[in-house]
């Protein structure tokens, strides 16, 4: 069976692993700050702040900016759960744009028609390694006063006109197994405000300034060296990770764009992707329903996953929650309904894509 993912360690991260475990210093220490420091160079970020996981980052990104019980976050019902529940731990109010049907990211037209007196925090979510359409939510974000928060779990290094994911204000970045880079764990905070960045490393640990000296209520939002110790190498070997990446989902486009009912992901004019996934649409013009696509496949031999089967905003829990304010989103609930990711991971081999392309094309007919 060939995955929808995998996890691949080499010499260094061993190594780099030992170093922390033979020095006996565990937590939070040296490794975690070479990892922000190298995280920080190679994205454009002037501060970068670690902690334990991306939804905690997401949480203490919210929690710095003192948002207010009735402030309104506007986001995508078309991500990980995470993005809402981040925005609920912190006490706001969630509200919902609809998405575009070429990069499945946040419409900046609906954003524009949904934002209220009310809302303080616009939170894109650049999903599958492609970055939302920033500048118009930029230029909305400008005029009305609001933050942009940009969940940027999947989307280590992608860029939009030549800048990096998380240097629009405040990022976060998840570093857990199944990302484009893994400390099993983790996550990342990015920031070009000083104060913001200031804030964060005392909510992260405990609100402590020096040795017992609290300045801000805080709590322990802190990675471990050991963790870091992980994600330091694949940092190194990043650029090669992103290339590899690319060059599958070249592959994968050429073999697929020809298939009827499949519509393959496309890279928007000026968008760096980092092909975290590789998300085809199965449209009704497709010989077999989407779910029974997966199942094909699977006897084939192939993995894929769907990301996500329903919206966030699908959910009882959530539609019936009293700080959730769902909205008709007629692309999402669409897009919700075609999506299937395929493999596209640095594992693959030749062999494989090919593998991966001819069963695509035998469950659609082609
Ligand atoms: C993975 C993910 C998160 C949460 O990250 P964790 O490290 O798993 O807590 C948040 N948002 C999105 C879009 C994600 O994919």
């Amino acid at each position: 069976m060939i995955p929808i993912t995998t996890v691949e360690f080499g010499e260094e991260e061993q190594q780099l692993v030992l170093e922390v475990l033979r020095s006996g210093a565990v937590a939070q220490g040296p490794k975690v700050a070479q990892l922000e420091g190298r995280f920080g160079e190679l994205f454009g970020s002037p501060h970068v702040v670690a902690v334990n996981n991306g939804t905690t980052a997401l949480i203490a990104a919210m929690q710095i900016l003192d948002l207010q019980p009735g402030d309104e976050v506007i986001t995508t019902p078309f991500t990980f759960v995470a993005t809402l529940n981040a925005i609920l731990e912190a006490g706001a109010t969630a509200t919902f744009a609809d998405i575009r049907s070429d990069d499945f990211n946040i419409d900046p037209a609906s954003v524009a028609e949904r934002v209220t007196d009310r809302t303080k925090v616009l939170l894109p979510v650049h999903l599958y390694g492609q970055m939302a359409d920033m500048d118009p939510l930029v230029a909305l974000a400008t005029e009305r006063g609001l933050r942009i928060l940009e969940d940027s779990a999947q989307s280590h290094g992608a860029s939009y006109k030549g800048k990096y994911a998380g240097s629009y204000g405040l990022g976060t970045f998840s570093l857990y197994a199944t990302k484009n880079i893994t400390t099993g764990e983790g996550g990342l905070i990015t920031t070009d405000d000083d104060t913001l960045a200031d804030r964060l490393r005392l909510l992260r640990n405990q609100g402590m300034r020096a040795r017992y000296v609290y300045e801000m209520a805080g709590n322990n939002y802190r990675l471990t060296d050991l963790q870091a110790a992980l994600g330091i190498p694949q940092l190194e070997r990043y650029a090669q990770t992103v290339a590899k990446r690319q060059s599958n989902a070249d592959r994968l486009i050429e073999g697929l764009s020809d298939v009827p009912g499949v519509i393959v992901p496309r890279q928007l004019n000026g968008r760096g992707h980092v092909w975290h996934q590789f998300t085809v649409r199965i449209t009704d013009e497709a010989r077999v329903g989407r779910d029974a696509f997966v199942e094909a496949l699977a006897e084939r031999g192939v993995g894929s996953g769907i990301y996500y089967p329903k919206l966030v905003t699908d959910y009882d829990a959530y539609r019936s929650h009293p700080r959730v304010i769902p909205a008709d989103v007629p692309v999402a609930t669409q897009v919700v309904k075609e999506v299937l990711s395929l493999p596209v991971h640095t594992a693959l081999s030749d062999a494989d894509l090919t593998e991966v392309i001819s069963a695509v094309r035998a469950v659609a007919g082609a």
